[in-house]
C-alpha cells in the first residue's frame, strides 16, 4: 500500500495580497535529516514520502505555493510590524483523515519581513523547538507540532559562527491575534472581515451565520486561550514570550524559544534572559493572555457593531468571560491533579494551602504532585514539617468524602501528573551533545520518554531526577 503523499491546498492565498508575500525559501548548501517524526509524517500521509530536500527548502513539493505571512503584534506591550522573517509557509496539507495543517519551514531565508535579520536558525533552538513542542503534545497540550530537523550545512553567524538548521512546524494554522492587529491597522475594514471569515471558516465553521459571529468568535478564542493557559500552569509550562503575534486563534501553543518548565514552585519564575521585568512569569501568564485578548478585541471592533460604543460595551461583556473560563479551567485540573472527583467549596483553598506550603519550601512542582500521586509523601520537600502534616491529614480526609476508590483516585491522579517534564538539564545535555558532539541519540531518548509522560515506567525515573543544585538560575535566549 502506497500512502497518499503530499496534497498541498493553498487556502491562505485566498485572502487579500496584504496578508502575505510569495516567498520561496532560500536553497542551502548540505542538507542533512537530523530528527524526523515518523508518528507526524504518518498522520500527514508522507511517511513514504520522505524528501530530505523538501525540509531543507531545496525542493518545491507539488502543489505548495509558498508565502509569507504578514502580522504585527504587541512585543513586551508595544505594537510592531512583524511578519515571517525566517518561516515560510509551504502550503496546507489535507491529510487521510481529511484534516488541514499548515506545513512551515523555520530558518529557511530572507523574507520581505525579515528587517534586518538574517532568516536563519541555528541548531540547538531547532532541536529544543522540536523538543519542547512534542513534549507538551505528549502532555496533551495544544500545540503545533515537529516534522523535521535539517541542519545546512552552512554556518550561522550569532554571538559566535554556529551550524545552521531547519525545523518543519505542523500547525492547525498560523493565525495570531497579531494577524488580527495588522489587518485592523490596514483600516480596511473588508480585509478584517475576509481575515474574520476566513478563521471561522478554519477553525470555528459552527459559527457561521449565526448572529453575532465575529463576537462568538471573540468568545470562542477567549474560551480556547484560557483552557491553553490554565493547563500552561498545572504543568508548570512558561512561554517566555506571550507577544500577541504568538498567540493563536487556534489555542494551539506556538512559538517555542524561550520557554522551559518550572522547576521548584516560585510563582515569580522566569527563563528568558530578555523579560527582565518579568512580564511573562509564571504567575503573570492568565492575567496576560486577558491582555492579550484585549488587544484582540481591539481589532475586531469594527466587526462587532457599526455604532464603537456599543462595539466597546460587547466586547468587554464578552471579555468578561475570560477570568471565569480560567478560573474553571484551573480549579477542575487542579482537582484532578489531587484525585478530587467530586466538588466541594473547600477545594480552593484546600488547593491554594498546598501550593503556598510548596512555594515556601522550594519543593520541585512536577515532583511534589508526582510523589502525592505515587502515595509517597516522604519524597516531597515539605515532609516532616508540621503544615504539610496537616495539610496531608485535610486532603485523605477530603478524599474519603467522595465515591471514589484508592485505585480510583491514583488512576485520575497519573493520567494528570506527569512522572516527568523536559527537565532543563536534560535539554541542555541533548543538545549539547547534539550541537558539540554530532549525537543524536541523547535528543532521541529524551523524545521517546518524553512522548507518554504519564506512563510512569522505570525507565523514566533517571529523567524525573533533579539536576545539582546551581547558583546560577537557569536561563534561556
Ligand atoms: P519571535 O520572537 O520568534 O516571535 O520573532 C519575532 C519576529 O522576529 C518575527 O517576525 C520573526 O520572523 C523575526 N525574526 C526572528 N529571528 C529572525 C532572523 N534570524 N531573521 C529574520 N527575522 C527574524
Ligand atoms: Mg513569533
Ligand atoms: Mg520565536
Amino acid at each position: 500500500m502506497t500512502t497518499q503523499g503530499w496534497n498541498l491546498e493553498n487556502s491562505y492565498s485566498s485572502l487579500p495580497e496584504v496578508f502575505y508575500t510569495k516567498t520561496e525559501p532560500t536553497p542551502v548548501q548540505i542538507p542533512e535529516l537530523v530528527l524526523y517524526n515518523e508518528t507526524v509524517a504518518k498522520e500527514l500521509g508522507i511517511e513514504e514520502h520522505m524528501d530530505v530536500s523538501v525540509f531543507a527548502g531545496n525542493k518545491i513539493p507539488d502543489g505548495a505555493e509558498p508565502i509569507a505571512q504578514a502580522y504585527a503584534g504587541h512585543q513586551f506591550g508595544h505594537l510592531t510590524m512583524l511578519g515571517d522573517g525566517r518561516a515560510v509557509l509551504l502550503g496546507e496539507q489535507i491529510t487521510p483523515a481529511g484534516k488541514r495543517f499548515d506545513i512551515q519551514l523555520k530558518g529557511s531565508g530572507r523574507t520581505p519581513y525579515s528587517r534586518g535579520g538574517d532568516g536563519r536558525a541555528t541548531l540547538g533552538p531547532m532541536l529544543r523547538e522540536y523538543i519542547i513542542s512534542e513534549a507538551m503534545h505528549g502532555l496533551g497540550i495544544p500545540t503545533n507540532r515537529s516534522l523535521a530537523v535539517v541542519m545546512t550545512g552552512e554556518t550561522v553567524t550569532r554571538e559566535t559562527d554556529l551550524p545552521g538548521a531547519i525545523v518543519t512546524r505542523v500547525a492547525s494554522s498560523h493565525l495570531r491575534i497579531g494577524t488580527f492587529e495588522y489587518a485592523a491597522g490596514l483600516q480596511d475594514k473588508e480585509a478584517l472581515q475576509d481575515l474574520a471569515d476566513y478563521a471561522i471558516d478554519r477553525h470555528y465553521p459552527e459559527l457561521a451565520g449565526t448572529e453575532q459571529p465575529y463576537v462568538d468568535l471573540f468568545e470562542k478564542v477567549i474560551e480556547k486561550q484560557a483552557s491553553l493557559i490554565a493547563q500552561w500552569q498545572l504543568v508548570g509550562f512558561i512561554h517566555g514570550v506571550m507577544n500577541t503575534d504568538n498567540m493563536t486563534i487556534s489555542g494551539e501553543t506556538i512559538d517555542y524559544g524561550p520557554c522551559a518548565f518550572m522547576d521548584k514552585y516560585d510563582p515569580k519564575t522566569v527563563f528568558s534572559s530578555i523579560d527582565v521585568q518579568g512580564r511573562y512569569a509564571y504567575k503573570n501568564q492568565p492575567p496576560i493572555g486577558a491582555w492579550n485578548l484585549a488587544r484582540f478585541a481591539e481589532a475586531l471592533l469594527p466587526l462587532f457593531h457599526e455604532d464603537q460604543e456599543k462595539a466597546v460595551e460587547m466586547a468587554q461583556e464578552a471579555h468578561a468571560k475570560y477570568d471565569s473560563f480560567y478560573q474553571s479551567y484551573w480549579l477542575s485540573g487542579m482537582r484532578l491533579k489531587l484525585g478530587m472527583v467530586s466538588q466541594e467549596a473547600q477545594d480552593q483553598p484546600l488547593i491554594d494551602d498546598l501550593l503556598e506550603i510548596m512555594e515556601k519550601h522550594e519543593a520541585d512542582y512536577t515532583n511534589t504532585f508526582r510523589a502525592l500521586t505515587l502515595g509517597r509523601p516522604d519524597q516531597t520537600a515539605m515532609y516532616g514539617t508540621a503544615a504539610f502534616a496537616k495539610w496531608y491529614k485535610q486532603w485523605q480526609s477530603r478524599l474519603e468524602r467522595q465515591d471514589a476508590s484508592e485505585a480510583k483516585v491514583r488512576e485520575v491522579m497519573k493520567k494528570t501528573n506527569p512522572a516527568i517534564i523536559p527537565r532543563n538539564h536534560r535539554v541542555e545535555e541533548a543538545l549539547t551533545a547534539a550541537v558539540t558532539n554530532d549525537d543524536f541519540s541523547v535528543v532521541k531518548e529524551l523524545l521517546t520518554v518524553l512522548a507518554d509522560p504519564y506512563a510512569y515506567s522505570e525507565e523514566q525515573e533517571a529523567y524525573a531526577e533533579l539536576p545539582e543544585p546551581s547558583d546560577q538560575p537557569y536561563r534561556t535566549f
